[in-house]
């Protein structure tokens, strides 16, 4: 039981309250642990809410798939929208950079694909339950996500049809015509269209984060917004050192996204983190004249997706430090080309940044930490976090408690990188 005062212990502590670290407290008090949420912020105000919404089937490579060679000639002269990158930043992180790439490589495809494809079979089942029972079902659409070429990308758009169909995930091939009416109110520029038409979208994931805490809360969680500065392991479990106090539980779940490492380092874990950071904006919709589901622009490097605050316009990759100052750069390149697909209307607010974490390997990191009893590690979820959230917290919560996950986890396992 949870006491009402500052040094209260609980089965478990879940640091972080993004997708991953929310999905894994409601897992965790549904097995009738005690629960405490931590997150200097409010549930889903980070990463987890400035994403592009896409609840993604088909997302089981990794950015450093063998295709990466191909583009990397143009990504080398850091003028593509999709991929930029900070000439000192890889100069003093070049081992990560020479492992990420070591990954893009034809016999790391079928492992890394075989692993993600059943972390987002489980997710994908578990957002559309919670989804309803969290009561913000109206937030989900089911229309699918449109991948785009504005060249003639037939035979790219087959070949991933081809290798998705190998997994049994639907897929939807169309052409200029096509694309004009499934999406009436773009401008006809794409030649070609592939719709994946298992996944979803939702219209504001940080609504969707916030809802599935309420959920949490609801069934008698406890979430606490405080700064976290330690986490200590003590005889009996785990004592975390907060700005304005301590808590204590047999169980800790590390599930700070791209600030993970953080608190891991003090611990002697050197966790190979990359960050690909990304940018959005979000612009008036020109209604009724908008859009039905999230498009990802390939030779643009952007998603343009309609958001509860308006179209919102995402950008491609930057790598960098996590907290480098902000280049807007990808933005401005992307503007033009979205105002050139679809009408709309002025900036709203301000422009957004976050980090996608990513390991070298683009697999997260789901299971117990390697030398120390009670601490689980869920985090480095690169692009498909807000999707691949609930599973996790799922199979984490399955761990504490000796059950098999939901899925594989066994290539998601934080041994293959810490000792
Ligand atoms: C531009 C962009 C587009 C994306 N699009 C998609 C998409 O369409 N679909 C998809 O599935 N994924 C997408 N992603 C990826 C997805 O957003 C992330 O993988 C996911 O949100 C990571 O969730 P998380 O819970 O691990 O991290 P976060 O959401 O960042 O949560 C970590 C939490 O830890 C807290 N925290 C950190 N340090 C401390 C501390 N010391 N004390 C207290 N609290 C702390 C933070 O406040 C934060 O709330 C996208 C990412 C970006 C950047």
């Amino acid at each position: 039981m949870l006491q009402d005062s500052v040094g209260q212990r609980a089965d478990v502590i879940v640091l972080g309250a993004g997708i991953v670290g929310v999905s894994a407290a409601y897992a965790a008090q549904q097995r009738g642990l005690s629960v405490i949420l931590l997150d200097r912020r409010e549930p889903g105000s980070e990463t987890s809410y400035g994403n592009s919404g896409v609840l993604s089937s088909g997302s089981i490579l990794p950015l450093n798939k063998p295709a990466l060679w191909r583009m990397l000639p143009k990504y080398l002269t850091n003028t593509h929208p999709a991929l930029r990158w900070d000439p000192a930043w890889a100069a003093r992180n070049a081992g990560w950079v020479a492992r990420f790439l070591a990954n893009a490589i034809p016999s790391q495809t079928r492992p890394r694909a075989d692993a993600l494809h059943g972390l987002s079979v489980a997710t994908l089942k578990l957002h559309r339950e919670w989804i309803v029972k969290a009561g913000v079902e109206a937030r989900i659409r089911e229309t699918g996500w449109l991948k785009v070429w504005r060249s003639d990308g037939t035979a790219a758009a087959k070949a991933e049809q081809a290798f998705l169909a190998g997994y049994g995930i639907g897929s939807e091939l169309f052409d200029r015509q096509g694309i004009s009416s499934l999406e009436p109110n773009i401008l006809p520029i794409y030649t070609t269209a592939l719709l994946h038409s298992d996944t979803a979208s939702v219209d504001s994931p940080g609504a969707v984060v916030k809802a599935y805490a309420q959920m949490f809360a609801g069934a008698g969680g406890q979430i606490r917004q405080s700064d976290i500065t330690a986490i200590v392991p003590e005889s009996d479990g785990w004592r975390v050192v907060l700005a304005d106090g301590a808590l204590t539980a047999r169980h800790v779940v590390v599930a700070l996204g791209p600030w993970s490492a953080d608190l891991l380092r003090p611990l002697g874990y050197s966790v190979p983190m990359g960050f690909e950071r990304g940018y959005h904006q979000h612009f008036r919709p020109t209604l009724p004249r908008s859009l039905l589901r999230p498009i990802h622009d390939l030779e643009g490097g952007f998603v343009l997706t309609p958001m509860e605050q308006g179209i919102r316009l995402t950008t491609g990759v930057e790598l960098t430090d996590r907290d480098a100052p902000s280049s807007f750069a990808q933005l401005d390149a992307a503007l033009p080309l979205a105002r050139g697909v679809l009408e709309f209307g002025e900036p709203v607010g301000e422009p957004w940044r976050g980090a996608r974490p990513t390991l070298p390997d683009g697999l997260p990191m789901i299971g117990p930490a390697p030398r120390h009893p009670g601490l689980f590690l869920a985090l480095g979820h690169q692009h498909i976090g807000f999707t691949t959230g609930p599973a996790t917290g799922v199979a984490i919560a399955a761990m504490i408690a000796g059950a098999p996950p939901p899925f594989d986890a066994s290539a998601f396992s934080p041994g293959r990188y810490l000792s």
